[in-house]
């Protein structure tokens, strides 16, 4: 089975503390709103503030957001450039003593696809020992 590209960015984000909560109401513009961010309840004062899904895979930007929780999960990360390859960036992360790794054209993708590396790998881990 095969994910989507919205729901690989759904998974991403609910494993960097992202929460999933109805919109508040059906217009097209809180139809988007229907996440919260990890730190969201912290950033405003105790309320719940709704944001759009994070684009994690054509953002670094998304990525480094101090709110949206993603590389605060990292214990480390580099980016390398391979300029001869076809797929031009190279990521590695750390989580704990562990590395994850993916090669992709940017290094926003790059970075999401080892993420997805990691989740994979907890989630095999996860089924064996329950
Ligand atoms: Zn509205």
């Amino acid at each position: 089975m095969e994910l989507t590209m919205q729901e690989r960015v759904e998974r991403v984000a609910i494993w960097a503390g992202f929460k999933y909560s109805p919109p508040i109401c059906d217009c097209a513009i809180c139809s988007s709103m229907s996440w919260i961010a990890p730190d969201a309840d912290i950033a405003f004062n105790g309320k719940p503030f709704h944001s759009s899904l994070p684009n994690f895979p054509e953002s670094l930007d998304a990525c480094f957001h101090p709110e949206y929780g993603l590389v605060r999960k990292l214990d480390g990360y580099a980016i390398a450039n391979r300029p001869e390859e076809s797929s031009r960036c190279r990521v590695s992360i750390r989580i704990v003593n562990r590395y994850f790794r993916a090669d992709a054209e940017t290094p926003s993708l790059a970075l999401f696809k080892a993420v997805e590396v990691a989740i994979d790998q907890e989630e095999k881990e996860n089924a064996t020992n329950t």
